[in-house]
């Protein structure tokens, strides 16, 4: 996913757009054929321009210069000097901007952060630079910020949210009759649908892309557009459509000397060739190649994909030493990965982005409506218009209420999904011991006279075997279907989480232990329910202790610990019972209960 998100904050700089007021004729001349140049040609030559004009710019004026230096900075980052980039954006933060040019510089800064992982950044900036948009009339400034925003909130995983403002930028820039920017949209949208599993609308949005950025002879986004669907095809199982396009991004990216954008369509055929069984060890140097190339830029998504597809490359060829190392490194630029995404998502908990944003949004709103109201007085006479008018301010009243409502919704699926686990759904290691440390304490309190709490401690056995053998992707789903059977055996009341790896723990309440060991026979006999023929199957070691009143959720878990400890010492595939949970039952007195 990162390797999107590299792309995508990338290709938004060149969707960071100058609107030129002419004061200095000489620098304003220079300025505009350079910026025209850079967007629409080849921005080395801009660049050019720039460098004659960089002696005499601190005599511009305040305009002439902050367009100067947004063309600089873009160029510092197309020219893989992104850290100068965003030092340039800073400092024009500084001064005293116009908030059109604030705006832009806002949008400029948004998506360096977002390349250099500086989520908090981005979100502050792009928060921002909606308030100010407010303020302003300017429908290219504002297509920016939709796309942006939708990119954005795409990646941090409201796709619903992402997908609407892409369709509003988009709409927006039909309706202005703008084709550059619907070019820009559509390459904002496609993989937001992508990330929300709408494959059907991704490819149409793709298509389209390809078809409109090539009518504004954007070659570079017909580029970008073919590689994301060539990504998609083959996710969807169709190799041999993708590699075609594959092959044509690579070219038109190579032409428009877009690097990054080059080696992540390598990567992705490399990908297709795998799935066609075309990747020999002829291509083993390609991939050491990107790979140093995207280690360097600590890219680890692309890094994390480039070591699997390495790792099954030297397995084909029967070297497993080599295979082993990538699998190590494999999991290592994963680890790093994963630590990204939690720090996006955090990034934009943390800057409470949804309210701040809803609110914005509902002040967008009501500048609409307010000028909705106008245009209904201005129009008065003419009934058709007047009709036309209040259809609008309806609109705009029933889009507010649907904010309002997605605002509460967009809070509430932030708490569950930091409560739970990506892979499996069950709840994470944070909310399982919160939650279970919760239930302990109201079953002291509570009436459950005569029942049991029962903590159980599972942990898959020989689960790196799985690993090595069949690759980390079978290993997930194992897990996945691991703690589906989990899920399945046990009441709905029970607390079931993914603690560790691929360990589990439920804590649930019982009227005796025998209970929570049958719900775990029941998983023992439902055995495999592997959907392929060669899935592997995988057995699981349980160890059970039973709360006392003086436990809390961590004297708990040292019991049942130590019971699983027992069950792998001796064999595996088995359940062991801590001794207290048949002590508890025989002498009632001191189940959980009775000294709450
Ligand atoms: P034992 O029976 O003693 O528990 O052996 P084991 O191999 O299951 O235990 P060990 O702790 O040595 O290895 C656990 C393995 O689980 C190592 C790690 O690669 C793998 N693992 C941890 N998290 C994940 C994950 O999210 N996905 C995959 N595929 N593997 C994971
Ligand atoms: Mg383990
Ligand atoms: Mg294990």
């Amino acid at each position: 996913m990162q390797n999107r998100l590299q792309t995508a904050g990338m290709l938004a700089l060149l969707a960071v757009s100058a609107s030129l007021a002419a004061q200095d004729p000489d620098f304003r001349a220079v300025l505009d054929e350079a910026r025209e140049i850079s967007y629409h040609a080849h921005w080395r030559e801009a660049q050019a321009l720039l460098d004659d004009l960089a002696p005499s710019i601190d005599q511009a004026e305040l305009r002439e210069y902050a367009d100067f230096q947004l063309l600089q900075a873009r160029h510092y980052v197309l020219d893989d000097r992104t850290e100068e980039g965003l030092a340039v954006a800073e400092a024009l933060l500084e001064r005293a901007l116009d908030p059109d040019q604030r705006v832009q510089a806002l949008q400029f800064r948004a998506n360096i952060a977002v390349l250099l992982r500086r989520y908090e950044a981005a979100f502050e900036s792009l928060s921002e630079a909606i308030r100010i948009q407010a303020e302003l009339d300017d429908p290219e400034a504002s297509i920016a910020t939709l796309n942006m925003a939708a990119y954005m909130l795409g990646r941090v995983g409201e796709y619903d949210l992402g997908a609407d403002y892409g369709e509003h930028a988009l709409s927006l820039a039909r309706e202005t009759e703008r084709p550059r920017e619907a070019c820009i949209a559509l390459q904002r949208l496609a993989p937001v649908y992508k990330w929300a599993e709408r494959p059907a609308d991704a490819e149409r949005t793709y298509r389209e892309g390809i078809r409109e950025c090539a009518s504004v002879d954007n070659d570079l986004f017909v580029g970008v557009h073919q590689y994301g669907l060539a990504d998609l095809l083959r996710r969807e199982d169709r190799a041999d459509e993708a590699l075609p396009l594959a092959e044509q991004a690579i070219a038109a990216l190579a032409d428009a000397v877009y690097t990054l954008g080059e080696y992540e369509a390598r990567m992705i055929r490399a990908e297709i060739l795998l799935d066609l069984a075309q990747l020999d060890a002829d291509w083993r140097d390609e991939l050491d190649r990107l790979k140093d190339f995207f280690a360097k830029r600590s890219l680890w998504d692309q890094s994390a994909r480039l070591a699997l597809l390495q790792t099954e490359l030297a397995e084909a060829g029967g070297d497993f030493e080599a295979a082993l190392m990538h699998l190590r490194a494999h999991n290592e630029a994963r680890e790093a990965f994963l630590g990204r995404e939690r720090a996006m998502r955090l990034a934009y908990l943390q800057v409470e982005f949804d309210s701040r944003f809803q609110r914005q949004q509902i002040e967008l709103l009501r500048e609409s409506t307010r000028a909705a109201q106008l245009e209904v007085k201005a129009t008065r006479q003419q009934r058709r218009l007047r009709t036309f008018g209040w259809l609008l301010v309806g609109l705009v009243v029933s889009g507010l209420i649907s904010l309002l409502y997605r605002a509460f919704r967009s809070r509430r699926r932030f708490i569950e999904l930091s409560r739970h686990d990506g892979l499996s759904g069950l709840a994470n290691h944070t909310w399982f011991f919160e939650h279970a440390q919760a239930m302990l304490d109201d079953a002291k309190v509570g009436s459950q006279q005569g029942r049991q709490i029962v903590l159980i401690a599972a942990d898959i056995d020989h689960f790196k075997t799985v690993n090595d053998r069949f690759g980390h992707r079978v290993g997930d789903s194992v897990l996945g279907r691991t703690a589906r059977r989990l899920r399945e055996v046990f009441p709905d009341d029970a607390l079931v989480g993914r603690i560790g790896g691929e360990e589990f723990a439920v804590l649930l309440s019982v009227g005796h232990i025998d209970d929570a060991v049958a719900c775990l026979e029941t998983f023992r006999r439902s055995g495999s329910d592997a959907v392929r023929a060669n899935d592997p199957t995988v057995t699981v070691s349980f160890g059970l202790s039973c709360a006392r009143g003086d436990d809390d959720i961590h004297s708990l878990r040292n019991r049942a610990d130590a019971a699983l400890y027992r069950a792998k010492q001796a064999g595996r595939d088995r359940i062991e019972v801590d001794a207290g949970c048949y002590r508890e039952t025989t002498d009632t007195d001191s189940s959980v209960n009775t000294t709450g």
